[in-house]
């Protein structure tokens, strides 16, 4: 059985160190923070997403901790339908699930804990080297001028280091990082149930967009529902709504979307969280016993609520992968193989779709708000639309992803 070698203990990084674990390999994750802890905001897992979770055991501890979600529902300032999208419109028994991000790290954190995988936690791993057959990686401390040293040596290293990854340039892998120019501002507010359903969002041609999703609870506590808020913003007006104020801004939210209540939650500025996305594209995912996961593979926007549940996927196909093919470099190249269609659809559907939500352009929003929701209630386009939204597509015209493997 190959030595693997984690880099990443996030979405990605702890599904694919379960999954290989059990499957009876010896693997060795590696985190950076010295004490990882239940962070973030809200995040959608999709059914295919579930899938993956279920097929790990951890569904159930999941669902407790998420809030069932049916539908996308947006609509201009003027209450005009842009969006309407449906899970039951794919299949009956499908939904999404609002989550928060620390829920799905702890539960699968916890998991991975008790499951003989070598953790290494407060271990940067700043380079990996390829050589005789062999990878070595080379870490940092988190203490003030520690030198690089040699981490450990082993037969494969998956990069699951996030959408920043540092360690992804260094492959033989041509490849493109655009950061994007929008991002959202995000906050965790107490959910009081006025949005339910699902995720809610109102638009002001692209330049605005607020949506509320409801997230279920903090990693047990169980006592307070929660809910996300997500302000869309460009990167460089952060200054700027920074000097206007807190008021000013809660002024043009109202004028967007009746949400006082929630407003009322939100005291100062420090509440809400501005993050940035890139799109990175890879023609493929490995280099030779090196493979990328997650979002240092595939990072898109965040418009199709893909994020965890892609990282999670790729995750079980690389186990599944490494069991059909025990041998390194055959198993790394069938994973690149077996991936391509899914996410070439995911990351051309995100980019494709980004700017009509996310921009300064008034003929993307008008267009949007003329064709969409007309679109949104014809049978076949609102049966495609619920099947990206569920994770399942791996082609713009046919192409269902069947079954995870
Ligand atoms: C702190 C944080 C908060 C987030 N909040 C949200 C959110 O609110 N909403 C949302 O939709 N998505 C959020 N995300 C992104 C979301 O988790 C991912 O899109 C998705 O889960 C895919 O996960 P991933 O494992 O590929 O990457 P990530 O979840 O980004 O995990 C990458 C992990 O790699 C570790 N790492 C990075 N570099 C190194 C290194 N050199 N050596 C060792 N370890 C390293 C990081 O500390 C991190 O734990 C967040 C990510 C992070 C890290």
């Amino acid at each position: 059985m190959p030595r693997i070698a984690i880099i990443g203990g996030g979405t990605a990084g702890a599904a694919s160190a379960l999954f290989l674990a059990r499957a009876g390999h010896h693997v060795t994750l590696f985190e950076r923070v010295a004490q990882p802890s239940a962070v973030g905001a809200g995040i959608l897992l999709q059914p295919t997403g579930m899938q993956v979770l279920a097929a790990l055991g951890l569904l159930d501890q999941i669902l407790e901790h998420g809030a069932r979600s049916d539908r996308l529902f947006g609509t201009t300032a003027g209450g005009r339908t842009v969006l309407d999208v449906r899970y039951r419109h794919y299949d009956q028994q499908s939904f999404g699930l609002g989550l928060h991000r620390g829920a799905l790290f702890s539960v699968l954190w916890q998991a991975v804990q008790s499951t003989g995988v070598e953790i290494r936690t407060g271990a940067d791993i700043t380079r990996i080297q390829q050589t005789g057959g062999k990878t070595l990686l080379f870490c940092r401390t988190p203490a003030p001028g520690s030198a690089e040293h040699l981490a450990g040596e082993f037969d494969c290293a998956v990069i699951a280091d996030g959408s920043r990854s540092q360690l992804r340039a260094a492959l033989a892998i041509p490849q493109k990082i655009t950061p994007y120019p929008w991002g959202a501002l995000w906050a965790l507010v107490p959910d009081d149930g006025l949005t339910q359903g699902g995720l809610r969002q109102w638009f002001r041609h692209a330049r605005q967009m607020l949506g509320l999703m409801p997230t279920g609870f903090a990693y047990q506590q169980m006592e307070q529902p929660i809910l996300s808020l997500f302000w869309s913003l460009r990167a460089d007006r952060l200054l700027h709504w920074q000097e206007q104020g807190l008021e000013t801004w809660k002024k043009t939210v109202l004028e967007l979307a009746p949400i006082a209540t929630v407003l009322q939650h939100i005291q100062s500025p420090e509440q809400l969280t501005f993050a940035r996305y890139a799109d990175v594209q890879m023609r493929h995912w490995h280099d030779a016993r090196v493979v990328c996961i997650g979002d240092s593979a595939h990072a898109t926007s965040p418009q199709l609520g893909q994020g965890a549940n892609l990282a999670l996927i790729d995750a079980m196909t690389l186990a599944s992968c490494f069991a059909e093919t025990p041998a390194v470099e055959p198993a790394l190249i069938l994973y690149s193989q077996r991936r391509r269609a899914h996410l070439r659809y995911y990351q051309g559907a995100s980019k494709l779709l980004t700017p009509f939500f996310q921009s300064d352009s008034r003929i993307a929003s008008t267009l949007r708000d003329i064709a969409l929701g007309p679109l949104c209630r014809m049978p076949i386009a609102r049966e495609q639309m619920a099947m990206t939204l569920s994770g399942s597509k791996t082609g713009w015209l046919f192409g269902k992803l069947q079954t995870l493997k």
